[in-house]
């Protein structure tokens, strides 16, 4: 399986809100591979800068690219071009690489780094968003290195 990484934290940061995950009208992914990441710390996928499995059955997904637009942006109108950026910047941050395998545990226990950076990473988006994001990431990382059993080796 390959996955965006910000798709990671946006189903840690729902996990974290306490956001029921429900099937999304354009038909994409995000429920169901966020139930298999909520039951299971040691599924295995690459990260990917690009459409990924979550995207999979979205009625935006034309030819393999999302064709959605953005609202919230000065600098972006296509979802596809914010995504890469977006991706691109948290790889680089993180120090992620698209040739290795990772587990929604190893994330978790590297999310230090999403948070370090999440500032710079979302850059341009509302900050009182931004910020938001951040408490409910902590949240959810918490709640999921509870479920699972593992503690996490930063302090947040
Ligand atoms: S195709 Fe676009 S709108 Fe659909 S799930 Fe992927 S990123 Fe989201």
């Amino acid at each position: 399986m390959r996955l965006r990484i910000h798709h990671f934290f946006d189903i840690v940061r729902d996990f974290g809100s306490g956001k029921e995950i429900s099937p999304h009208p354009h038909g994409n992914c995000y429920h169901t591979i966020a139930e298999e990441i909520r039951i299971n710390s040691k599924l295995e996928f690459n990260l990917i800068v690009a459409s990924d499995e979550i995207c999979r059955g979205c009625s935006h997904l034309i030819d393999g690219v999302c064709d959605d637009v953005i609202t919230h942006r000065t600098d972006f109108t296509g979802k596809e071009d914010f995504n890469n950026h977006l991706d691109k910047r948290i790889m680089e941050a993180c120090g992620f690489e698209e040739s290795k395998k990772y587990s929604p545990k190893l994330l978790c226990e590297l999310a230090h780094k999403y948070l370090e950076n999440i500032e710079y990473i979302y850059q341009g988006n509302d900050a009182a968003h931004t910020q938001k994001r951040k408490e409910n990431v902590i949240l959810g990382l918490i709640y999921y290195s509870e479920k699972h059993g593992f503690l996490l080796t930063s302090n947040h």
